[in-house]
């Protein structure tokens, strides 16, 4: 696995004039799928990965019980468990088809021994809102027929604690349907997590990169990494404005106005193979990269 660590420079471990304390447990961030919109298999994607969204948050080395998002990523999680049982909670950003595409394909939770508490952005009764997507005849099974102890809870902006994290929850911009995006502490670290965001439907902002607005800047501030769509050029962005999503230039300034240390771009736009992302790497400052399928980040 590449590995990339936030903390390294001397200057990262100020925060607001105090020394950080870095020793103790550290939390990983696990990227186990960075696509957006659809996967994309295939030669020309292997190396940023064709598995849609899902991020996995763990500490001290141990298998991640806290999951964002649900996409065809978790299949790699899958692989990591093997014949344990999934025992955690999943925090979905909204319920697109690329965020909700592993529920019944995750061996780890399809199992009698297997607990997943999944939550969503509140939008209605949350298992009626799932049985959309996933009953006949748009698929052989309901979401109750999963083996194990599942349940199905509405998630209202706000604070809560999971899996030993603190969790801020907070309505984000996107299309079709409810969207929050989550900010995870530890009590020494924080990350932000914003996998579909469409800042311009509040407005240009200054710089005509969308609003610089009061949930994502909250979202954000001085965390030590945001991982955040980056899914259109500003090319491709003139024909898509409203398509829920931003352009990769905007996350890079969010976490400039917001004191975020480190950007990850992610959601990688199902058209853009490896050369085509290899290009938009060669134009981002040393604070930001591409997220790559399989990276863990330490924090
Ligand atoms: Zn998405
Ligand atoms: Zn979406």
């Amino acid at each position: 696995m590449t590995r990339y660590r936030p903390g390294t420079d001397k200057a990262d471990r100020y925060d607001a004039g105090v020394v950080r304390q870095r020793g103790g447990v550290r939390v990983q961030v696990h990227l186990f799928g960075v696509r957006g919109s659809l996967p994309t298999p295939g030669a020309a994607f292997l190396r940023y990965g064709g598995n849609t969204s899902c991020v996995g948050i763990g500490a001290g080395g141990a298998t991640p019980r806290l999951l964002l998002d649900f996409g065809t990523g978790a299949r790699n999680l899958a692989a990591q468990l093997d014949t344990a049982p999934f025992r955690g909670t999943v925090l979905l950003g909204h319920l697109h088809w690329d965020h909700i595409l592993a529920i019944p394909f995750f061996p780890p939770a399809d199992r009698a021994e297997a607990r997943v508490m999944l939550y969503m952005p509140a939008q209605g009764d949350p298992l009626a809102a799932l049985e959309g997507p996933m009953s006949p005849p748009t698929f052989p099974i309901s979401p109750t027929a999963l083996r194990g102890d599942w349940s199905f809870h509405a998630l209202e902006a706000g604070e809560y604690d999971f899996e030993g994290f603190h969790v801020t929850a907070l309505d984000v911009p996107h299309s079709g349907g409810r969207t929050f995006g989550y900010r995870i502490e530890d009590g020494r670290t924080a990350m932000a997590y914003i996998s579909d965001h469409s800042p311009t439907s509040l407005g240009p902002g200054p710089d005509g990169l969308g609003a610089y607005h009061e949930s994502a800047v909250a979202l954000a501030a001085n965390a030590d990494l945001l991982i955040h769509d980056s899914q259109y050029t500003p090319e491709e962005f003139a024909a898509r404005t409203d398509w829920g999503h931003c352009v990769w230039e905007y996350p890079i300034a969010l976490a400039a106005h917001s004191g975020t240390r480190r950007v990850l771009l992610t959601h990688h736009d199902p058209g853009h193979d490896d050369a085509f992302l290899d290009k938009i790497a060669t134009r981002l400052p040393r604070s930001a990269a591409l997220a790559v399928e399989g990276t863990v980040i330490e924090l």
